[in-house]
């Protein structure tokens, strides 16, 4: 399924919140992503100079294996690193 998300440049990691309750930060900390993976999907840019891209990617997982991954804290989901960040991307 495809999910929105923030790439950031800066760290060139991906992030895209699993559920609304699911607040995630890219590895510099420069975005914070939350409110679920959809329609209430927000993001926040702490730093204005930050270089970033919101975009849509697919993932390899469903609404309950994000849930799952958020309630069991083992975090497979939810950032995407740099060496696994050559996914299909849709701007
Ligand atoms: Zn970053």
């Amino acid at each position: 399924m495809f999910v929105k998300a923030v790439k950031c440049k800066e760290c060139n990691t991906t992030v895209y919140s699993r559920v609304t309750e699911d607040v995630r930060e890219c590895e510099c900390g420069r975005i914070r992503v939350y409110g679920g993976f959809l329609a209430h999907f927000k993001y926040d840019v702490k730093d204005s100079k930050a270089n970033y891209q919101t975009i849509k990617i697919s993932i390899d997982a469903t609404p309950d294996d994000l849930y799952d991954d958020y309630e069991s804290m083992e975090d497979k989901f939810g950032l995407v690193k740099p060496e696994e960040n050559n996914l299909s991307y849709i701007f």
